[in-house]
């Protein structure tokens, strides 16, 4: 018996990535099945854990399993586990939205489209819908661990579904897909066919914990022997576990597969794309724990937007205890999957109790050790998959320069920065180094919005002229971390918009320059004093007649930018304006002032203004430059 059957749409984002699994051509529709069997073992996982958690839970935890039921002539598929089940609104929450996913990039992403199925599928992991890469219709049947209600959900993917609540049903979800009937009379892909599905568990989960079990035919031979009664072969059907079971960071890595990783970090990670990089680790003595941790290939389109969650999942002798586990993994190296097995802690350890735990520190400072130098690995043989790891996560794992001080060195030795160097290729501090000029103390770099506007900042100028090369730090991090990090191998990292540089122009007329434009430079400071704290000659100008630089100690016009984002204020105090004494505006109003200072401090403004907004910065008063400036053309005819 049922109540009502209620018809619902799915959610937006949902409706679309169901139609793009419905009408998909993915060439792998095969890993549907890992995908309900991961969603199955999760469950059981679940189960397991509430069960130990909460004693009074009625629940049978005794014989905890997957079965696979095959029906070639019915031509449906079932899955069915009797693990933790989902309550009525858990269904329409888990199935019918995309809550991990319900972001402006999902959307984005979605509606452009212009990227391939394949692609899509790789980057948002679709799960339970890929179903609908195999079946025309999906009914699902769950009852919630310590719930007396069940709920049945059924759905053609067509953009709506069915949900009712059902009096009986046993513990666990089943879930049976009608299978799309093009694929009937196709060998490769009938899923009705009991070698077939055997294969594909043993490809895609055979390392799954939990026994996954198949009905099969046996043919028992007639036997021989006189007086014997089975004189003609008979078939009986057997139940058989078809997965083998071994926890693979239980093994050596010599024996396993690269196949076999990469199933299991698919599994682990609910990803759909290929390891970057294998670590497995093991600890004996005091601490004993086995770790097997993946770099992935591709950056979830969540990266910057999990609530700082990162990827590890921790055991204790072989039990799931818990996903996200924060404590094991710092927070720059979130991108990171895997698992941690740990022997000596108590199956019933909580969050709590993990972030007092010596134990945990420990393991943490030793994964993240072997992580940067998994990382050191790939930048060191593997070029293109250290490009491929800086293109994806580069901008999380800059974040460690900030957060990591005990390994800053390491951090920033396997970063890479955009620089003048190169218009595309990214440059680590190292290579930077080697091709430092001869004299050459420091590490020049700028840092502002984007790549465009810093190439034609005014900061840039002289050290373009005269060949000095410099890194161009975009990124919001980059405004924040090179104020804590001083040096790299001895060279000190130094601003080309802050404090004094000397770019070793060698030119001893300096001192003359200086006589002849000490006036200006007086009248100047004068007249702009509520906007600059000094005026002085510049070196780093060739073609602009002015730019503003900020103190050595001094706080940028962009970090304040971002501090006042993040709800602080923080004064930013006066700049410097340097003038450019080779310029026609400099000379021109050092020559003017000579004779009157009528309606040249209007020039002094504009001078002002033009040197702030060539950085790309915003006027304090944009209406009164518009108005002198205005003014100020009007006179030239
Ligand atoms: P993911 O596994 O990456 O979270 P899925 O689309 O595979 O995404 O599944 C969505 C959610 O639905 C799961 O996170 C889980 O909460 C729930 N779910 C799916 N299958 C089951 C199941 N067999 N038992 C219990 N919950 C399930
Ligand atoms: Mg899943």
């Amino acid at each position: 018996m049922s109540d009502q059957v209620e018809q619902r749409e799915f959610q937006a984002e949902a409706r679309q990535l169901l139609q793009l699994m419905v009408h998909s051509i993915y060439s792998n529709k095969d890993s549907f099945l890992r995908e309900l069997v991961s969603n199955a073992s999760d469950a059981l996982d679940k189960l397991r854990l509430a069960a130990y958690q909460d004693k009074d839970l009625d629940v049978d935890t005794s014989d905890l399993h997957i079965d696979l039921d095959l029906d070639s002539t019915a031509r449906t598929l079932t899955v069915r586990d009797n693990g933790i089940g989902m309550s009525r609104d858990e269904v329409v929450d888990l199935i019918g939205t995309l809550a991990k996913s319900g972001t402006a990039e999902m959307r984005r992403k979605l509606q452009e489209s212009n990227e391939s199925t394949e692609e899509l599928i790789g980057q948002f992991g679709v799960g339970f819908y890929s179903t609908f890469m195999v079946a025309d219709k999906v009914d699902l049947l769950t009852r919630k661990a310590g719930e007396n209600t069940a709920t049945r959900w059924e759905s053609s993917g067509d953009g709506t579904y069915t949900i009712a609540t059902v009096d009986d049903a046993p513990q666990g979800t089943s879930v049976t897909l009608h299978l799309k009937p093009e694929d009937a009379d196709d060998e490769l892909h009938d899923y009705t066919a009991p070698w077939k599905i055997r294969q594909l568990v043993k490809k895609y989960s055979d390392f799954i914990s939990w026994p996954i079990r198949m009905e099969v035919e046996k043919t028992v031979p007639a036997s021989t022997e006189e007086g014997a009664e089975n004189t003609e072969p008979t078939v009986t059907v057997e139940t058989e576990t078809i997965n083998s079971r071994t926890a693979l960071w239980a093994k050596p890595k010599s024996e396993v597969s690269d196949e076999e990783y990469k199933e299991f970090y698919r599994h682990i990670a609910h990803a759909w794309d290929e390891p970057l990089d294998v670590i497995a680790m093991k600890a004996e003595g005091t601490f004993e724990y086995q770790a097997l941790l993946f770099i992935p290939s591709q950056a979830p389109f969540d990266l910057f937007n999990r609530d700082g969650h990162t990827g590890v999942q921790l055991y204790v002798k072989r039990v799931f205890i818990m996903g996200d586990c924060d404590e094991l993994m710092p927070e720059y190296l979130r991108f990171i999957k895997g698992v941690v097995d740990a022997q000596d802690l108590s199956l019933n350890v909580s969050r709590e109790i993990l972030q007092q735990d010596r134990q945990i520190k420990v393991i943490r400072r030793s994964l993240t050790k072997k992580v940067l130098s998994a990382i050191k690995d790939l930048q060191a043989n593997r070029p293109d998959d250290y490009a491929t790891f800086w293109t994806q996560f580069g901008r999380a794992f800059k974040e460690g320069l900030l957060s990591d001080p005990d390994n800053r060195e390491t951090v920033l030795g396997l970063s890479s920065f955009a620089s003048t160097f190169s218009p595309d290729t990214p440059t680590t501090l190292a290579d930077y180094v080697s091709r430092m000029r001869d004299g050459q103390e420091q590490i020049f770099y700028a840092t502002g919005e984007s790549r465009r506007l810093l190439e034609s900042s005014p900061h840039l100028e002289a050290f373009k002229a005269k060949g000095y090369e410099v890194l161009l730090l975009t990124d919001p991090v980059d405004e924040v971390w090179v104020e804590s990090v001083p040096e790299f191998q001895g060279k000190a990292l130094q601003s080309v918009a802050k404090g004094e540089v000397d770019l070793g122009s060698g030119d001893d007329t300096a001192d003359a320059d200086r006589t002849e434009f000490a006036d200006l430079l007086t009248w100047l400071q004068k007249t702009l004093d509520d906007h600059v704290k000094e005026v002085r000659l510049s070196t780093r100008l060739t073609s602009s007649p002015a730019c503003l630089i900020t103190d050595t100690f001094g706080i940028t016009p962009q970090l304040a930018r971002m501090y006042r984002a993040s709800g602080q204020e923080v004064p930013v105090g006066k700049r410097i304006l340097e003038i450019n004494p080779e310029h026609a505006l400099v000379t021109g109003l050092r020559d003017a002032l000579a004779s009157s200072q009528d309606g040249l401090s209007d020039t002094a403004e504009l001078l002002y203004g033009t040197a702030l907004l060539a950085e790309g910065g915003s006027l304090d008063d944009p209406a009164r430059f518009a108005a002198i400036l205005a003014d100020r053309l009007a006179k030239t005819f």
